[in-house]
């Protein structure tokens, strides 16, 4: 497979650190607030990217932290932990926060038929590990004390600024002055452990060899991911909006520390940007998430089928009208599915048809997942393959996607849809077509429509 690693600025064939296995690492969520649809592209991405390395035969062992402390609302280690702010905006302490926000996060997850990392680490549970890490960096000269924390001195790695390119550079300086903390001796430093304030008492600290307090955001990563997954591990992944500074410093963390490679691969996802006028930022208070896409009638599956409809490394414009189409283009899909299940339920495999290793290039040159879809668009088209063919390549195209097309339609219908089909059935054996016909009627402004085929009534969402 071929990668673009942002390390090396370059598209690179993938060498596993140990032979068929892939080691990787994507940072989580920070759970202060419900996953905005942006934040959800990427989570759509990298799991894109861990069934293509499933379906090309790799064994994938991924960690994804949860984010419950630490995380501060500006970058420059100045303003307040996101999780105690959102424990004063809902009036409840920052663990429940916590706990609620990773709960509905993993919600989100599993309806964008996401699959779920081996490892989920929470950072409020690794503090020992990040500590052992920060005085490795104190034992090898790379920090120093301010009156608010232990700072990581960046001027003293070598290399600090490898991951990003030189317009992040500008804009890094840029921005960081503005913020620019007078006891920070360069702009780019970043903290490792943060004092609690001497003024109020924060809801989550931890005694350290520094004084009481809490971690920095950057530490949990670097800690927790050589932690399960040792160092160097293959990939990290992750938003673009994390190279200059986040992944960048863990990068810094990790090395400095224990003087070896991180990971050999990095590869991040795009923005999802908004058309309209709607804000996709949380600090706005109001944003878009999946329940609100699902109240604007649009299913998981529609926005999973929407990121499909660009390349990773390329910006993404949400607007209503374009999940609109690809709410259609979703459910033309699954019926197109469906129809060839209603016909056949035998797959026959053939690695040699045109479709399967044309999809397999799509996937293996730097995760084309729109290419890979125009494949299965093609394949159901296609009138010089058997039904038994075909439903084995949506099957096999499905691994990667996700889209749940070779489903039973008939797990999410409910039981009193069910009873409405099979009285319906009954009316019909009796040739009482009238009945038949008022029971599809009460079925349908129920919101199901059923349709009689060779192997009896199927009915679906309408
Ligand atoms: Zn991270």
């Amino acid at each position: 497979m071929k990668i673009y690693n942002t390390l090396s600025k370059k598209a690179e064939d993938f060498i596993p650190i140990e032979k068929n296995k892939v080691s990787i690492y994507t940072c989580g969520p920070t759970v202060y607030n419900y996953a905005h649809i942006g934040n959800l592209r990427t989570y759509v991405f990298e799991d894109f990217l861990i069934r293509t390395l499933e379906f090309l035969g790799y064994e994938v062992k991924r960690v994804m932290n949860i984010t419950d402390v630490g995380h501060l609302t500006s970058d420059s280690d100045e303003g307040d932990d996101k999780m105690e702010l959102g424990a004063q905006r809902e009036g409840k302490t920052a663990w429940d926060i916590a706990k609620f926000y990773t709960e509905a996060f993993f919600r989100d997850f599993k309806e964008l038929n996401c699959q779920m990392p081996q490892f989920t680490p929470k950072a409020t549970e690794h503090i020992p590990e990040m500590i052992e890490m920060i005085k490795k960096l104190e034992q090898k000269g790379y920090t120093y004390k301010t009156s608010d924390g232990i700072y990581f001195d960046t001027s003293k790695f070598k290399d600090y600024y490898k991951l990003m390119g030189k317009s992040h550079i500008e804009g890094l300086k840029e921005g960081a002055r503005v913020e620019f903390s007078k006891e920070k001796k360069n702009i780019t430093d970043f903290s490792l452990w943060k004092f609690s304030p001497k003024d109020k008492k924060r809801q989550m600290e931890w005694n350290s060899p520094w004084g009481v307090g809490f971690p920095g955001w950057h530490i949990e990563c670097s800690a927790m991911s050589i932690k399960y997954l040792g160092q160097p591990f293959d990939i990290h992944a992750g938003g673009v909006d994390h190279i200059p500074i986040h992944h960048t410093n863990e990068i810094a963390q990790a090395e400095a520390a224990n003087e070896k490679p991180f990971a050999n691969y990095w590869i991040h996802g795009e923005f999802l940007v908004l058309k309209s006028s709607e804000k996709m930022s949380k600090s706005s208070g109001n944003f878009l998430t999946l329940s609100s896409l699902k109240d604007s009638g649009f299913s998981p599956m529609d926005y999973r089928y929407f990121c499909s409809q660009a390349h990773y490394s390329k910006q993404l414009e949400f607007s209503f009208e374009a999940m609109e189409s690809a709410k259609n283009g979703y459910n033309h899909l699954k019926n197109s599915a469906e129809e060839i299940i209603s016909k056949t339920n035998e797959m026959e495999p053939n690695k040699n048809l045109k479709h399967y290793q044309e999809f397999v290039k799509a996937v293996s040159e730097d995760l084309n997942i729109p290419k890979a879809v125009s494949v299965l668009w093609e394949t159901i088209r296609d009138k010089n393959i058997t039904e038994k063919e075909k439903l084995w390549l949506i099957n096999e195209f499905d691994k990667v996607f996700g889209f749940k097309l070779t489903e039973n339609a008939e797990e999410e219908i409910p039981s009193e849809i069910i009873d409405l089909v099979n009285q319906r059935t009954e009316y019909k054996k009796q040739k009482n077509y009238q009945k038949a016909d008022e029971i599809r009627e009460i079925i349908k402004q129920k919101g199901y429509e059923v349709k009689d085929t060779p192997k009896g009534p199927k009915v679906k969402k309408i």
